[in-house]
């Protein structure tokens, strides 16, 4: 295995949109899988797309710790969460061509980081439910429900298979930030918000504290 290289904003590859796998015994396509899955790791991401390593191909790995999901339980109906596997992580994932529908048209609104845009975060609104499909490397057929963060990573990983990056999809870019600067900025809109008397967004739990909610992607 071999860590790959990672296209960052402006290359090319991650404009156009990625042609779909036709060939699943492509004799490079289980060693691009598995290079792809330890750069993922390597780089602490929470996905990757592989036009992300260069390779114009609809193919996306993710995998979601436990942790991450945690704070999204309390505010979500715990028997579909059961169902669609929040709360308990998102095993290790590999889709080959896949897609998404949202089960209904509400979004939330979110930090997100990519690890095509180093360093980066920034509030992208996204579908909060939606069901995904995809080919699996041994063929089978792969669905499921997702929420929360594991819906977020699919649409974003989806989105880098259109030649569509975050940055496209923010409602609002004066909340395109530096990671490093986060604490501060978070303490700038609380203090905004208070002077102002306006009124103070429910946060989400767990994505406006402790920044492991920007994990890239
Ligand atoms: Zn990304």
């Amino acid at each position: 295995m071999a860590i790959l290289k990672i296209a960052r904003m402006g290359h090319p590859v991650l404009r156009r949109p990625a042609e779909a796998v036709s060939d699943l015994d492509a004799p490079d396509l289980q060693r691009l899988i598995e290079d792809m899955v330890e750069t993922m790791r390597d780089a602490e991401g929470a996905g990757l797309a592989a036009p992300q390593v260069h390779r114009s191909l609809r193919l996306i790995v993710f995998a979601v710790g436990p942790n991450r999901l945690r704070g999204e339980e309390v505010e979500s109906d715990s028997a579909a969460d059961a169902e669609s596997g929040a709360g308990a992580g998102v095993p290790l994932t590999v889709l080959i061509n896949p897609d998404y529908a949202p089960l209904d048209e509400e979004k939330d609104e979110a930090w997100e980081a990519c690890l095509s845009i180093p360093g980066l975060a920034g509030r992208v609104p996204r579908y909060r439910h939606i069901r995904y499909w995809g080919t699996a490397p041994d063929g089978s057929t792969v669905e499921r429900e997702a929420k929360g963060f594991h819906a977020r990573v699919v649409q974003h990983e989806c989105d880098h298979l259109d030649g569509v990056l975050l940055t496209q999809r923010m409602a609002d870019m004066s909340t395109l930030i530096f990671t490093s600067e986060m604490n501060r900025f978070l303490e700038g809109e609380a203090e905004a918000q208070a002077s102002d008397f306006r009124h103070v967004p429910e946060s989400n739990p767990g994505d406006s504290h402790g920044e492991s909610g920007t994990n890239a992607a």
